[in-house]
């Protein structure tokens, strides 16, 4: 009797032994778990332009961005932003730079009309939710460069309406709303007035103030402004790569301490020193990744690639090679919990914030 309990304690511990060692998760399969489980969003990308001219010369690489290639790197959600080059601040700018920015809206919508057995508008955190319950990916709508508002405050609830969920508030040139952070001369000193109003009417309203390309003072200001987290939806530090785009360290801590996000670019250009920016690959993103992390921790980082516009590694080239980041975060040692965040749940923190404050003004 004594024998037969032996060999079936034996027997158990040597099953158990087995198991154990069969399900340990392989690399990929943490990859494949890890996508299906978490909210991927990526903050940034510039498709809309080439849906308008496909045969446009921007300077930069496109084929980057489709519900297809989303699908293929396991990205849930991505914004989409309708991007206007700045001009002069007069009536007839700002009228011109309304009907492009409405233009690339409707050309997004009827992309995402044309597509929708792989994806769909969204414009808020249930309906991204309900999308990838469904298996489609979420396409929301922002703009790069408010100069589309002109100085009409009212215009801000029609693109609200028309579905927009986050304005970034200038590019490389000032507008009537704050000064950009690449140019000479600051024309407001930071933030106008109008950018003040534009900024309350947006947290009224319930979208995301990004303030990628605005100046640091415009930065600082519209800290103080905004009543719900801010973020950066495509920047890197200034102080792994000193360029004026860049954010410099008292930005990116000004920007955690309202509970936001610096979302970082997978674009050479911010990443890295010339001359090779061909060469650039995730080494140079995971500098500034751990460098702003280092400075305000975990909380307050994640992923806006920047393509279509300017994005793209040798080894990140496009939105279907996004398992290369995941599988890059785990080899650093990353635990799941700060992958899920940097991969959207930072975002979906302030995201839930804006909608939660603009809830409240109903
Ligand atoms: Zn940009």
């Amino acid at each position: 009797m004594q024998k037969r309990r032996f060999f079936s304690v034996a027997l158990l511990l040597l099953v158990t032994f087995f198991s154990l060692g069969c399900t340990e998760e392989t690399l990929e399969a943490r990859i494949e778990r890890l996508h299906k489980k978490m909210f991927t969003i990526d903050t940034h990308n510039d498709y809309s332009m080439w849906l308008e001219n496909p045969d446009g010369d921007y300077g930069v690489k496109g084929g980057q961005v489709s519900f297809q290639q989303m699908h293929d790197g396991g990205l849930d959600a991505a914004f989409f932003a309708a991007y206007q080059d700045q001009g002069p601040i007069d009536p007839e700018f700002h009228r011109f730079a309304r009907e492009y920015a409405d233009t690339l809206i409707l050309l997004l919508k009827q992309y995402a009309e044309q597509n929708s057995e792989l994806g769909a508008i969204a414009t808020s955190i249930k309906e991204m939710k309900a999308l990838k319950k469904a298996g489609k990916v979420s396409l929301f709508l922002s703009i790069e460069n408010a100069c589309c508002l002109g100085d009409s405050l009212p215009l801000v609830k029609y693109y609200y309406d028309q579905g927009v969920r986050m304005i970034g508030l200038t590019h490389n040139g000032n507008n009537a709303i704050a000064d950009a952070g690449t140019t000479k001369i600051k024309l407001h000193g930071g933030l106008s007035d109008f950018g003040k109003a534009v900024i309350a009417e947006m947290n009224r309203l319930g979208i995301v103030v990004d303030l990628s390309h605005a100046s640091r003072d415009a930065t600082l200001q519209a800290v103080q402004v905004s009543k719900t987290p801010i973020i950066a939806s495509h920047s890197c530090a200034f102080a792994v790569r000193e360029l004026s785009r860049n954010l410099s360290d008292e930005e990116i801590i000004a920007i955690a301490e309202t509970g936001g996000v610096v979302h970082l670019a997978l674009d050479a250009w911010l990443l890295r020193y010339g001359p090779d920016f061909s060469a650039a690959s995730l080494d140079d993103f995971m500098k500034h990744l751990h460098y702003i992390i280092d400075l305000v921790g975990i909380d307050h980082v994640g992923v806006g690639s920047d393509f279509d516009g300017g994005g793209g590694l040798v080894d990140c080239k496009d939105m279907s090679k996004y398992h290369n980041l995941t599988k890059r975060l785990i080899e650093e040692g990353f635990s799941d919990e700060d992958i899920i965040k940097i991969w959207g749940g930072n975002f979906l923190r302030v995201f839930e914030e804006v909608e939660r404050y603009a809830a409240e003004q109903r």
